[in-house]
């Protein structure tokens, strides 16, 4: 127990979130990924098109959507896959999307673009106006800005990981190329040997790294660093403990309860968190505005993380055990309460 300090910060986005639907239900549905979001304090996810089927036509995407309207608890925006095989309905799909999701390096799901024909059909095709998310990992970094500077538009690198990838952008950024990142909780609070400790529990794309690296994005979480976003990633406990377990970890109710332990630490300020999780996702998606919405936090409660406490479906954290400062309370979405102590007593809407 500790001192109740209460704080209203504005509702939040995560701009890398799978909520495995449709296809990997059994890992996390809508109902249960908005769920977790919320009691993050998230009132916006931006969720990503390696589902099953993918996000790669407009059928599959509409569907995706109609669903989301029907069951999420937050506001819901979807990606859109780019696919070798379906570049044809990227003009379509662009109207709709919130933004095209390109896979150069393989992660979960068989979405992965390996030839420079096809990204470049990608960053010629897709509007100027709607952002082009990238997870690329090392020399791919170098590709995204490349390609991004060669057709004088904008860039988003996903989960930024290394020293070299955030050196890279930085030096991209002062010559004044249109990119910009995210890093999530986990590339900021865990190493290579929290990925040993954890085993598949610490395994994901990009893997967890040095600690060299983690200090170099720290070094530039005041500057380069443009958001943190989660890719909240869920398996079941039976999927990790397979043979070639499926990499990716849970993230939506311990980024913000992190986050805001460094703040408590003095590592960033809460006006940086906010711009972090809040106004620059914002700003770099176009998401529509929120009025009367507002995430309450008591930053004086001291808690530790544990798997039985959690929304998300997959039930664990790689962070389980941690002792953090900072519980959301209540949420406030478009004047009603979609969330107060663990319960759920409105519906939100999606955009
Ligand atoms: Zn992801």
């Amino acid at each position: 127990m500790a001192r109740r300090d209460t704080v209203r910060l504005p509702g939040l986005v995560d701009a890398h979130v799978h909520l495995r639907t449709p296809g990997g239900e059994h890992k996390e549905d809508v109902r249960s990924g908005t769920a977790a979001a919320l009691a993050g304090g998230f009132t916006s996810v931006l969720a990503m098109p390696n589902t099953n089927p993918p996000l790669v036509t407009q059928s599959a995407f509409h569907a995706a959507q109609d669903h989301a309207e029907r069951h999420a608890l937050c506001d819901v925006h979807h990606f859109a896959g780019a696919s070798s095989d379906h570049v044809a309905e990227l003009p379509g799909l662009a109207r709709e999307a919130i933004g095209l999701k390109v896979y150069m390096d393989q992660t979960y799901g068989p979405l992965r673009i390996g030839g420079l024909a096809t990204l470049l059909t990608c960053f010629r095709t897709w509007p100027v106006g709607k952002p082009i998310a990238v997870h690329g990992e090392g020399a791919n970094v170098a590709v995204a800005i490349g390609l991004a500077a060669a057709h004088r538009r904008a860039v988003h690198i996903c989960h930024v990981s290394r020293q070299s990838e955030i050196e890279l952008i930085a030096r991209a950024k002062a010559a004044g190329i249109a990119v910009t990142c995210e890093v999530t909780p986990h590339h900021l609070f865990l190493t290579q040997a929290d990925a040993e400790r954890l085993g598949p529990l610490g395994d994901m794309r990009p893997r967890l790294a040095t600690q060299d690296d983690v200090d170099a994005l720290w070094s530039h979480i005041h500057t380069t660093i443009d958001c943190i976003a989660t890719d909240h990633a869920p398996h079941t406990l039976f999927e990790k403990q397979e043979s070639t377990p499926p990499p990716g970890v849970p993230g939506l109710e311990t980024s913000l309860p992190l986050m805001l332990t460094a703040v408590s630490e003095g590592r960033l300020s809460t006006d940086r968190l906010i711009e972090l999780m809040h106004t620059t996702p914002r700003a770099i998606y176009g998401l529509p505005p929120q009025p009367d919405t507002w995430v309450e936090v008591d930053i004086g409660h001291t808690r530790t993380i544990e798997d039985s406490g959690l929304q998300t479906k997959c039930g664990w954290s790689p962070f389980s055990g941690w002792v953090v400062r900072g519980t959301v309370r209540r949420v406030q979405l478009r004047g009603c309460t979609v969330y107060r102590e663990g319960e759920f007593p409105g519906v939100g809407s999606v955009v």
